[in-house]
């Protein structure tokens, strides 16, 4: 098992791979996916899916071009298919690029299985309203979006952000998780539940 992280697209957004012996799940693939490409290809893997955190354009540039090379479906939370109507999830603001726009399916929240492993997901608001937490527990990982930072928490001010409800999502669902569970979120460093639950100023009635 191997979780490989490429900084992509204008905002330098975190796509992880979490890779098995023969199968992939790519996560966020926010800008050009040729990097994500040539590793799957290089190392004889099949992607299976392609999940995203959340709708938000920087963390979806790259899900058309990563679909149509691989055949794998993009999904998404419920709640965010609204985002696809407006520029949150159209790009094209800002300066930045429009998203080359892609068709994802919706994934409740539960257990499933993406590329042979086992993956909690967790409807997680706050920063978006169909926010989700893909936790991986034999990787020992969660795929935090743009919940949860290093010593940090996601923007509550776009439109559907919530500041009382992440803090909610982060509490009920992240600082319940094992203590030594990596945060891999959709820009900065790693961290873990336990780390953030300790030292994570937002939180500090923790
Ligand atoms: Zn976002």
């Amino acid at each position: 098992m191997e979780i490989k992280t490429f900084p992509l697209g204008p905002l330098q957004t975190n796509c992880f791979v979490l890779a098995g012996d023969k199968e992939a799940v790519a996560i966020d693939p926010g800008g050009d996916p040729t990097e994500v490409l040539n590793y799957l290809k290089a190392n004889g893997l099949t992607l299976t899916h392609i999940l995203n955190t959340h709708l938000h354009f920087d963390h979806t540039y790259g899900n058309k071009a990563l679909a149509d090379a691989t055949g794998a479906p993009i999904l998404c939370g419920d709640d965010d298919l609204s985002l696809l109507d407006s520029w949150l999830g159209k790009g094209g603001d800002m300066g930045l690029p429009l998203v080359d726009m892609y068709t994802p399916q919706t994934v409740a929240p539960g257990e499933h299985s993406f590329a042979g492993f086992a993956c909690t997901v967790f409807h997680t608001p706050g920063h978006s309203t169909g926010s989700l937490t893909f936790y991986f527990p034999e990787a020992k990982a969660a795929f935090v979006g743009d919940l949860i930072f290093y010593r940090s928490i996601g923007r509550t001010d776009f439109p559907g952000g919530d500041l009382d409800v992440l803090k909610s999502s982060v509490t009920d669902y992240i600082f319940t998780l094992p203590s030594d569970t990596l945060l891999l979120s959709g820009h900065g460093q790693q961290t873990t539940a336990g780390d953030e639950k300790n030292h994570n100023p937002f939180f500090s009635e923790f």
